[in-house]
């Protein structure tokens, strides 16, 4: 079984141009101070878990309603039993299926692409700074996992490819920054840069931090684009 611990009957801001059913991990192997997810950072007892009979007869059930499933967490990449849920969704309802996560693990990533319609990558700053997250690999092997995941998403051709960055100044504080972490984002990737809000934040530091406004994100964008010359850095907000 799956550590699936939460279920959002449909979506339509989760998986790009999809009407989707969401499904959550719970564990994670971050702790994003901006995280506003921190409730599924622990595994609750496997009596709150979603079975996975339920995860398969709530999609038929919602077939004529969605066209897309997704899952996010928490960290996706720790369960390698994903691999074969999406496997037998795509199989049994050939429906588009999205998975969101860190990055951190390209073998998982390399194992679970084929059967995937969309990926969204999160690249949290540059690999120096992992340890602010509570990342225990250090720098030398975040740098070795980001590169792999990007060098294998930027192979493929099955499945649409985003990455993004919640702009938590205090860990994307300079153009400078944002560009080296360009180097780490496939060049057939979206990029979008994410608006960080500090309500619901994991940690206090972050609860009280300031965010970028939209125009800073706009203009942030704007050079991105000139400096890596790449063409699909964009801004997103969720919420105002
Ligand atoms: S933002 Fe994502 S990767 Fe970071 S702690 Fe939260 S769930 Fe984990």
């Amino acid at each position: 079984m799956l550590p699936i611990t939460g279920h959002v009957q449909t979506s339509l801001v989760d998986f790009p141009e999809k009407i989707a059913t969401l499904f959550f991990f719970s564990g994670c192997n971050l702790r994003c101070p901006y995280c506003h997810n921190s409730s599924l950072f622990e595994v609750p007892p496997q009596e709150k878990w979603l079975s996975r009979d339920y995860i398969i007869s709530d999609i038929q059930k919602r077939l004529k309603f969605i066209d897309g499933v997704s899952f996010s967490g928490g960290e996706t990449s720790l369960y390698e039993e994903l691999i074969d849920l999406v496997k037998e969704i795509k199989e049994r309802f050939g429906i588009d299926v999205k998975i969101d996560s860190n990055g951190l693990k390209p073998e998982f990533i390399e194992k679970i692409l084929p059967y995937l319609s969309y990926i969204a990558i999160d690249i949290k700053t540059t690999p120096d700074l992992y340890g602010e997250l509570g990342c225990k690999l250090p720098k030398k092997e975040v740098e070795q996992k980001l590169l792999a995941t990007k060098e294998l998403l930027e192979k493929q051709t099955n499945a649409k490819v985003e990455y993004r960055t919640t702009m938590y100044p205090k860990l994307v504080e300079s153009y400078e920054r944002l560009c080296k972490m360009a180097d780490f984002i496939p060049e057939n990737a979206v990029y979008y840069l994410q608006r960080f809000i500090c309500d619901n934040a994991y940690s206090a530091e972050a609860k009280a931090s300031e965010s970028y406004s939209m125009e800073q994100l706009e203009r942030m964008a704007m050079e991105m684009r000139r400096i890596t010359k790449r063409d699909k850095i964009f801004v997103r907000t969720y919420l105002q």
